[in-house]
């Protein structure tokens, strides 16, 4: 950059650039907007006093956490990033049942009683599976094999004490 150019903060605050600018190792002039958004939500001078307080090493991250914060605000100004956080809980704890509930279907198919050899457990992997899987889904109990009803009850009321429709 030129040497008398001023960073993207002092650019939008019109004032002069100074050496010791605190801004400007963290807002270049080529991103003006990285500076805009958070000025808008926080401040030039809050963000300039939160920067005086850091230790040098660290005003880089604290510069990142402000601009995604800046842009989750913007986003969703109610939560933030908090909104982020919280879908992504979220999502990890319906990974986490989901993940559960698959291992203890393979814990009923492991506990079937018939010796499958490994070729038709091959062939008849899908069918197995759509089986299982449709009497996982219909409350209708028909001729199936007793292990099976096992494993379909232990599906319906599982160990989170969901009811599976
Ligand atoms: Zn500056």
């Amino acid at each position: 950059m030129g040497g008398n150019s001023p960073c993207a903060s002092c650019k939008l605050l019109r004032r002069r650039c100074a050496k010791d600018c605190i801004f400007a190792p963290y807002f270049p002039s080529d991103d003006p907007h990285k500076f805009a958004i958070v000025h808008k939500i926080f401040g030039a001078s809050n963000v300039s006093k939160m920067l005086q307080e850091l230790p040098v090493q660290q005003r880089v991250d604290a510069v990142s956490s402000l601009v995604y914060e800046a842009n989750a605000r913007v986003r969703d100004p109610v939560y933030g990033c908090v909104g982020a956080i919280s879908y992504l809980q979220n999502q990890v704890s319906q990974l986490q049942m989901q993940l559960a509930m698959a291992q203890a279907e393979i814990v009923c198919i492991q506990m079937q009683p018939t010796q499958i050899s490994l070729d038709q457990l091959v062939d008849d992997k899908s069918s197995i599976l759509q089986n299982h899987y449709f009497n996982f889904a219909s409350s209708s109990s028909s001729s199936r094999s007793a292990n099976v009803n096992i494993c379909d009850s232990l599906n319906r009321d599982n160990i989170f004490g969901y009811i599976i429709s």
